[in-house]
């Protein structure tokens, strides 16, 4: 990353947070990755998280929306999750200001809600779950699309995520 470089540990679930945050643990785990002398490492942050995917039974309730990690959780190896949650964020935004304005009903809203989370439910989690597979079956797959036009142009519309977002 921009000035740092970020390290991303598998923890055993027996442990705690505890203990993995503790320089005991990572000051072990590091030299099995890195070659050079690390005595003088001083993380600037340091966090634990897990992987899940779940997704809210419900987008909105009476007022109430969710959107983001709120509404759906993906691994975070997809690398989608946070888009996804901008683009819940930007389609809905635009319906609550029409509420707001009073030129559409806020069954409007919920209908963006409930179109959010099939969003998730059939693109967002299958395509993060596919991606994280990955592997050389992946690879090859990739390579025969180099050969064909329209699949290489189908496929990076639906790897840069645009198929998922609402068009302006
Ligand atoms: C290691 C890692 C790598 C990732 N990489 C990617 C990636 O490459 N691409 C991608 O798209 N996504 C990625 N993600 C996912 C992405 O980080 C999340 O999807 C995104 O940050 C979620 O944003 P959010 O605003 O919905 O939720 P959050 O970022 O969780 O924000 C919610 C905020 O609400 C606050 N809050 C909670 N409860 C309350 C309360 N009661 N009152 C007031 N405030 C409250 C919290 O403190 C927090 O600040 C990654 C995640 C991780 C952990």
């Amino acid at each position: 990353m921009s000035g740092c470089w970020r390290i991303i540990l598998r923890a055993p679930a027996e442990l705690s947070d505890e203990v993995v945050l503790s320089r005991d643990w990572w000051g072990k785990m590091l030299p099995l990755f890195f070659a050079s002398r690390l005595e003088a490492l001083e993380p600037i942050e340091a966090d634990v998280f897990s992987v899940g995917k779940r997704v809210a039974g419900a987008y909105h309730n009476g007022r109430v929306f969710l959107v983001g990690d709120a509404a759906h959780i993906t691994n975070t190896r997809g690398g989608m999750n946070m888009n996804c949650g901008i683009h819940d964020a930007w389609a809905l935004g635009a319906r609550l200001a029409a509420v707001w304005r009073n030129e559409a009903p806020l069954e409007a809203a919920y209908a963006c809600a409930e179109a959010r989370r099939r969003v998730a439910l059939e693109q967002l989690i299958p395509r993060t779950d596919r991606s994280v597979v990955g592997g050389g079956a992946w690879l090859e797959q990739v390579r025969a699309l180099a050969a064909d036009q329209a699949a290489s142009r189908a496929y990076l519309i639906e790897t840069s995520m645009l198929d998922m977002a609402e068009r302006p």
